[in-house]
């Protein structure tokens, strides 16, 4: 890079492994009982940490015992929220080996969103081999039992102290790690829809395709109001076509019947109103390899079609009248996927049949599917190695 003021070449340093300072914790913690345990409210010992500087790059790693951030409030984090995250987890398998899932998605995501604010991006390939470094000095965190798993949460906000908004000329990445337990637990709940027409979660030309802490914030209050009528989650639309966008914070999958009798597995497409999910492209990437590499209990693949395109309410609601609304679910890194079995939509109530176990066939084949993946039961180029 060529430096703007004295016309030099400057070399700035990427993200090095090989400089990883450790600092054990001398004080390591105990972790709960897993049935304590709540979503990202416990953290492990220790945590990840690599400064940025305009004219330096990325400073040496250090991976050092968990605890407070030194920021000035003049930081420009604290009012501009130039800050972005990702989620993903560390799996452990019935043999004890330690896994991610897919974390060059999580990697290329988070260097989108970084160049979306103007923050440093870096590479993907290093900061991973340094999140292992991480869960392997935490391993004992990983909780054992079935369907537990250590949410990972790398997290990376501008720091210059400047009240001038301009990109920050400094900046933090860090890593902390929280166990959790399953999503659900004692089977696969439902859960209820509001289809909010009173807010909107992302505008076309936004910021909603990214991981922006800027985002989540001003769905709290949305998320209240749903929860008042008795909702767990808000149904995002989209437009006065009222087209479906995402569920909560997760993607959005609907299945139908086609009116050739077809099942069809649909979710809107990839634009800048849709966070692109890793679990979404797992979810795709296994429904069209089925044409190929048939899945045990999806329809032939003559009578099963993959469909990336918008789907609106009024199509759902009449879908439902016709009885070919055949399922609904989320899909997002906490619960991999989460059934709907009800929407509220202008007043009125579509609801969804999800069976005896709570979950439809598809959602349900998907979950097998994607946990067999990151358990280690279904072999997999899906599973980046942390400790075998
Ligand atoms: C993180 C997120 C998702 C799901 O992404 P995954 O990579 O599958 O966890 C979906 N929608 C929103 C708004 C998100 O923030």
């Amino acid at each position: 890079m060529t430096d703007p003021l004295t016309g030099k070449t400057v070399t700035l340093h990427d993200i090095d492994p090989s400089l990883v300072k450790i600092t054990p914790n001398p004080n390591p913690g105990t972790p709960l009982p897993s049935e304590k345990l709540s979503f990202g409210k416990t953290f492990t010992d220790h945590m990840l940490v690599i400064p940025w500087t305009s004219t330096e790059g990325w400073a040496a790693p250090e991976i050092k015992p968990y605890g407070p951030l030194s920021l000035e409030p003049s930081s420009v984090v604290l009012h501009y929220a130039n800050a972005l995250f990702e989620g993903l987890k560390a799996y452990r398998s019935a043999s004890g080996r330690i896994t991610l899932f897919r974390p060059d998605m999580n990697m290329r995501r988070m260097n989108r969103t970084a160049e979306r604010i103007a923050l440093p991006t870096f590479d993907g390939q290093a900061l991973t081999e340094l999140i292992a470094s991480l869960v392997r000095m935490d391993e004992r965190w990983i909780p054992s039992e079935p369907g537990h798993s250590l949410y990972i949460r790398p997290t990376l906000i501008g720091t210059q102290n400047a009240l001038g908004v301009g990109p920050s000329t400094s900046a933090l990445l860090f890593v902390i790690c929280s166990p959790v337990g399953p999503y659900y637990k004692g089977g696969f709940k439902p859960i209820a829809l509001l289809a909010t027409t009173k807010h909107v979660r992302a505008a076309p030309g936004g910021i909603g395709s990214y991981k922006l802490a800027a985002n989540y914030a001003p769905g709290i209050i949305p998320q209240l109001e749903a929860a008042m009528e008795g909702y767990a989650q808000n149904l995002w639309l989209q437009g006065k076509e009222h087209f479906l966008t995402e569920v909560g914070t997760m993607n959005l999958f609907v299945v139908l019947r086609g009116e050739d009798g077809a099942t069809e597995l649909v979710t809107p497409p990839l634009d800048d109103v849709i966070l692109p999910g890793v679990t979404r492209d797992s979810v795709l990437a296994l429904a069209r390899s089925h044409a190929s590499t048939p899945i045990t209990g999806l329809p032939p693949s003559k009578d099963f079609r993959v469909l990336e395109r918008p789907i609106s309410m009024p199509e759902l609601v009449r879908a439902s009248k016709e009885s070919r609304l055949l399922e609904v679910f989320g899909a997002g890194t906490a619960a991999i996927v989460c059934p709907v079995d009800r929407i509220g939509y202008l007043g009125e109530d579509i609801h969804v049949p999800v069976g005896e176990k709570g979950m439809g066939p598809i959602c349900e084949i998907m979950h097998r599917e994607i946990v067999g993946r990151q358990t280690g039961v279904i072999p997999s180029d899906w599973a980046y190695v942390v400790k075998e």
